[in-house]
């Protein structure tokens, strides 16, 4: 288990529509009466509402907030908040407007209620980003921690497009790298998913049509949970980044956040390509940085730092500051490492190349839909299953922007699956073990008892009711191959036999093949029903089994082929042994030493059912007359009580 930390910040949300006009309770809740009013020309028309709904409580306004939080003009505004003697802040705005009220509050404990107007997260964190004489400082301070946020969706309506998209990638840039900060915990992980999630369906929703209220309330509160993992734990290389080309280059604070982002991510991938792939399974995305940057090209972001005005000269510069003192970060830091992502950046060159496509749509009322049509399914367990496999396969479609000629392909695999079994040959069965899955469901099914026999999966090659055989007798019936005596007793868990134990055993010849694949054969050979003595044991003559192909001449066959991968089993013997009040046991006895115990191509090897064939010595058992080498499995079988 992996040890964490996690401390959450405290603070008060209010969230909704219309909640601007909650602001005055929210002052009064705190004890205050006398409120400094922050807001910029830009949420003119929100500040009057406010300033009317604040009424008496309002005793000034301050309008100069300015990006990356110039010390001077909170120096200014210091002196308007003691001049008229206020007790509260209330800050209308984006990020730059909220650092100011928390600039106020590290310097005089005044409690500050922030309304944010983007989706700079800020308002969650206690951090604070200053600029003086041109460099930008960051400390952390929990008075700089607003006491309440009033989340309002309608003010975020007419946040311009190109800010809406910038400043949703600014929190899609906490979220992403909250996932893989230095001091990751499960809190903020799924937070940080939820975020991205979120993110990159709402974003191209609102660039389609930026009064979207119910996109604008999913990015909203994407944006409150992107900032609360700010506030929580370490921001790696891309944080780094935007801020030195902030601070010491002037860069609009979200833009610059917009175009870094898919290259920090490009940066970061080969050192955590299972975050990134959740991340990219989160976008919707094949890949996480070429998602992020075909989010932000689709939905008329700007790619480069070109278009932001920063000139080339200067790149070589920014990547020696950004690399001057070291910071956490997944993949070592270089000025060489990072002059080339800020080339790419400055380029806007799509990570990975290719084209940007168009976003994925939202498809989830189509998915609902279906799932809806499921209501009135009887049984609670089938409804739940069908619910999550159309979930399941919906969700593969959208995420691997599945194409028609791609799922025309899989129907015609399938049709062929079903064209190619017969009542002796299981196509269905092969896939399903080719793929794992029955190794999957037999051990969900059968492996939780730590002290029985593991089970292992039937295969497509067992006959229900075998021809009964006596112990001792040769259930090879004289074929060729190497004579093998098997002697097994099946007891109880604490090795008690059990009688009467209905063991049914069904193997290869010496070729690999099973009686079934052999039409010319007369009758069944190699498979037989046998019942277990007093003493919980049988024997009988067999061969030793070799490796062999499972039938790849068919479609599962030609997948094996096209992905590289051999058709071969370990070479086993089968078991199924069933006995009044124990579980039925399912399994396969593989040879010590054999080919592919370590690839058998339907994963059905485990350590436990690995056994010596040992040579025989001494006289054949049974007083069968051999004048050639002979082999001997013994083993036993521990069956689970029901
Ligand atoms: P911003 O606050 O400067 O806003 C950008 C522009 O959009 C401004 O001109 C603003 O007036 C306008 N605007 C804001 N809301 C609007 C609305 N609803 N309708 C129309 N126009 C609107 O930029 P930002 O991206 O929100 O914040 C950036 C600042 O926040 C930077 O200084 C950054 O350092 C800081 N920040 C700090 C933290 C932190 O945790 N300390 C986190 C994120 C950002």
């Amino acid at each position: 288990m992996k040890e964490f930390v996690y401390t959450a910040q405290p603070g008060r949300v209010v969230f909704g529509t219309g909640t601007l006009l909650r602001v005055p309770e929210e002052v009064d809740r705190l004890g205050r009466s006398r409120v400094l009013l922050l807001a910029g020309p830009r949420v003119a028309a929100a500040a009057e509402l406010l300033a009317a709904a604040l009424g008496s409580r309002l005793v000034v306004r301050f309008a100069g907030a300015a990006m990356h939080t110039p010390v001077e003009v909170t120096e200014q505004a210091l002196e308007v908040l003691r001049e008229h003697s206020a007790d509260c802040v209330v800050a209308l705005g984006g990020g730059s407007t909220t650092g100011l009220a928390k600039a106020l509050a590290v310097r005089t404990d005044v409690p500050q209620v922030i309304v944010p107007t983007t989706y700079a997260g800020s308002e969650m964190t206690p951090l604070l980003g200053e600029t003086e004489h041109g460099r930008k400082m960051t400390r952390s301070s929990p008075a700089a921690l607003p006491e309440v946020v009033v989340y309002d969706v309608e003010l975020t309506l007419d946040l311009p497009r190109d800010l809406s998209v910038t400043s949703g990638l600014n929190a899609l840039a906490h979220a992403v790298e909250a996932l893989y900060a230095p001091e990751p915990n499960p809190v903020t992980d799924a937070m940080a998913l939820e975020a991205v999630s979120a993110i990159a369906r709402a974003l191209p929703a609102i660039a389609a049509d930026p009064s979207d209220v119910d996109a604008r309330t999913r990015l909203l509160r994407a944006a409150w949970l992107a900032g609360t993992c700010l506030g929580a734990v370490g921001m790696g290389l891309h944080h780094k980044l935007c801020h030195t080309l902030g601070g010491s280059f002037g860069l609009p604070h979200a833009p610059t956040h917009a175009v870094v982002l898919p290259h920090a991510i490009a940066y970061n991938a080969p050192a955590v390509p299972e975050v990134l792939t959740r991340v990219a399974t989160a976008l919707g995305a094949e890949d996480a940085a070429a998602g992020v940057f075909d989010l932000l090209a689709t939905t008329g972001g700007p790619v480069s730092l070109r278009e932001l005005g920063l000139p080339e000269a200067e790149l070589a510069r920014a990547a020696e500051l950004a690399t001057a003192t070291p910071y956490p970060n997944p993949r070592p830091v270089t000025p060489a490492g990072i002059e080339a992502l800020l080339a790419d950046a400055w380029h806007g060159r799509r990570p990975g190349g290719g084209v940007s496509r168009r976003p994925v749509p939202d498809l989830s009322w189509l998915t609902d839909q279906v799932v809806a049509s499921f209501d009135r399914t009887p049984g609670d367990r089938e409804r739940r299953l069908l619910t999550d496999l159309v979930r399941q396969l919906h969700g593969f479609a959208i995420r691997h922007d599945l194409t028609e000629a791609e799922w025309a392909r899989a129907i015609e695999f399938l049709t062929r699956t079903g064209q190619i079994s017969s009542d002796i040959r299981q196509e269905f069965i092969l896939l399903s073990d080719t793929l794992g899955l029955s190794s999957v469901v037999d051990l969900l099914t059968n492996s939780r008892t730590p002290d029985t026999t593991p089970s292992a999966v039937l295969g497509p090659f067992y006959v229900d009711n075998p021809p009964e055989a006596r112990h001792g007798d040769d259930i090879a019936q004289g074929l060729d191959g190497t004579p093998l005596w098997v002697d097994v007793q099946v007891t109880d868990q604490a090795g008690q036999p059990i009688p009467a134990a209905v063991v049914d055993v069904w193997q290869s010849d010496k070729d690999g093949h099973y009686d079934l694949q052999l039409p010319d054969l007369d009758g069944p050979v190699l498979r037989a029903r046998l019942r277990t003595g007093d003493d919980g044991r049988l024997t009988f003559w067999s061969i030793v089994p070799p490796a062999y192909p499972i039938p790849d001449d068919g479609p599962v066959g030609r997948l094996l082929a096209a992905v590289g991968r051999h058709p071969y089993r370990a070479p086993h013997v089968h078991f199924m042994i069933s006995a009044p009040g124990f579980r039925r046991l399912v399994t396969q006895l593989f040879v010590a030493g054999g080919d592919y115990l370590d690839s058998d191509t339907v994963f059905g090897v485990k350590e436990g059912l690995i056994v010596d064939f040992e040579p025989g010595t001494g006289a054949p058992p049974g007083g069968r007359p051999l004048d050639r080498p002979w082999r001997r499995l013994t083993y036993t079988f521990h069956l689970a009580r029901i």
